[in-house]
């Protein structure tokens, strides 16, 4: 006679569904040809798993914030609703990352050239996260115009937990200096 004890379904957390999220993900370059960057990025988001790009701001030249004496940026802003928990979203991240900004030294010694790639999140639905290594919303956000005109472009306005407005932020801000780019 064929026994049938059910085996115990194995259910880790990250299997379990949830709901997805509507994060937003702020890109930015100023090394090497950043626009072009930015869209293999993109592209590279697409392939996230349980995610699904649902729309991209237009590219913004801007010039470098905080440290000034360097390159221009470019910058961009990505809606992805994903199932991933943040943590997971921001490993995904730091793997795009490295995959555009890594430079091998011509010698071969495997030296780590200049980061050519930044992909922060900036929101997580309206969740508010602090642990260490990550911070959600990005705790510069509301202070950023590079991030906050590309955000702008894909909402009316949205709130920035903690913080208000995004459209009221970035009136305080000012958007001095941000051109949008011409699509070549
Ligand atoms: P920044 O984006 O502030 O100029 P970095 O990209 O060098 O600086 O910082 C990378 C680190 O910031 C990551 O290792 C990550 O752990 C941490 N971090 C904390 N919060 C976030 C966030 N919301 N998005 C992206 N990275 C974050
Ligand atoms: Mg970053």
């Amino acid at each position: 006679m064929m026994s049938s004890v059910p085996l115990p379904t194995p259910m880790p957390e990250v299997v379990l569904d949830r709901s997805p999220v509507l994060a937003f993900v702020g890109l930015g370059g100023n090394v090497g040809d950043s626009a072009v960057t930015l869209r293999g990025a993109v592209h590279r988001l697409m392939t996230v798993p349980r995610s699904r790009v649902v729309s991209v701001s237009r590219f913004y030249r801007t010039p470098a914030w905080g440290q000034e004496n360097q390159a221009d940026f470019v910058n961009a802003v990505v809606a992805i609703e994903t199932a991933l928990p943040a943590r997971v979203l921001l490993n995904e991240l730091l793997n795009i990352e490295r995959d555009f900004g890594r430079e091998r030294a011509a010698d071969g010694s495997g030296r780590w050239g200049p980061r050519v790639l930044d992909l922060d999140i900036l929101l997580y639905g309206e969740r508010v996260i602090d642990e260490p290594g990550l911070h959600v919303p990005h705790p510069y956000l509301h202070e950023r115009a590079f991030a906050l005109v590309p955000l702008l472009d894909l909402v009316s306005d949205i709130d920035i937990p903690g913080r208000g407005s995004a459209r009221r932020a970035l009136v305080q801000v000012g958007g001095a200096g941000i051109e949008s780019l011409v699509e070549r």
